[in-house]
């Protein structure tokens, strides 16, 4: 298994945006097929759900503060920047992946690694201690589910369900808390069965093998399926088999409407074909969703 990341550049990207009629809804490119959707495939964390905004800032010092433990000889900020860029590189796979990694910086460093098992439980709990109160407030009704959903996700999920589109959820975090969390949001009847997420065993799950299952199980050519994500992997999986990729660049800290734009910049280069912040505009996106124009 390799662990190199495996982004690649391979559209450009345009310096000022085109943007669909009077919208901040950008247009990146056309597809050549084009067909209405018939399936929607959605990113959960930073496409949906916001309760796990913050994670980066938990992962990065957590992997900074592992490989100097190890006498990681890099300044810190170096040791920062190496970490930042891998662990967004390889967002959108299981966290694992990112565990993995740093195992193997400290290797490369001359460490002795803990298992990676043990570097995502450390990870998971510091992220628990951030996110427990948000999840909480949700539980308990104190806070509505939409201070925690990118703005407009309901919408947009109610557009496509009320037109027979039938809605599937990957992530690459956890499925039990996967489940939990689209349940926190009030989101559960929307997907139903069809939420897949993290599985103890690494190689049962990939948002590609969720894909390609997909394409065979609902019989669904790919010009029928449109996929809504934040993070490179699910847009190049998309855009790979043929699919139409909005790429979601949501500035999760700011939440409404502020581009990400590095995330615009990074989704773009694997093809995404729309960009949004958020779903604000969700009605002009479903209205030339399903005017068929893609
Ligand atoms: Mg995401």
């Amino acid at each position: 298994m390799s662990l190199e990341p495996d982004f690649q550049r391979r559209f450009p990207v345009p310096v000022s945006p085109t943007w669909l009629g009077d919208t901040r809804i950008e247009q990146v490119r056309d597809r050549t097929r084009t067909g209405f959707p018939r399936v929607a495939l959605f990113d959960f964390d930073g496409t949906l759900s916001l309760i796990r905004e913050g994670w980066p800032e938990i992962m990065i010092p957590m992997m900074v503060e592992e490989l100097q433990a190890q006498g990681a000889p890099e300044p810190t900020a170096e040791l920062e920047q190496l970490v930042g860029r891998f662990v967004h590189e390889l967002t959108g796979k299981q966290t694992i992946y990112q565990m993995m990694r740093l195992a193997e910086e400290v290797r490369a460093r001359g460490g002795t690694p803990r298992e990676p098992l043990e570097y995502k439980q450390r990870y998971h709990d510091l992220l628990t201690a951030r996110i427990t109160e948000r999840r909480e407030d949700l539980r308990s009704g104190r806070v509505g589910a939409d201070a925690w959903l990118v703005p407009g996700s309901r919408e947009l999920l109610e557009g496509l369900f009320t037109q027979g589109v039938e809605l599937y959820l990957a992530s690459g975090t956890d499925l039990p808390y996967v489940r939990e969390e689209v349940e926190l949001l009030g989101l559960t009847h929307f997907f139903g069965p069809r939420i897949y997420g993290a599985l103890e065993k690494v190689e049962d799950f990939s948002k590609e093998q969720v894909i390609r299952q997909i394409l065979s199980d609902a019989n669904c050519p790919p010009e029928h399926l449109v996929g809504f994500g934040d993070g490179y992997v699910e847009i190049d999986n998309l855009v790979q088999v043929g699919a139409l990729a909005v790429g979601v660049a949501s500035d999760e800290r700011a939440r409404g409407g502020n581009i990400d734009p590095w995330k615009r910049e990074r989704l773009i280069l694997v093809g995404a074909h729309r960009i949004v912040a958020d779903y604000a505009e969700q009605r002009p996106l479903l209205d030339e969703l399903f005017a068929g124009r893609w």
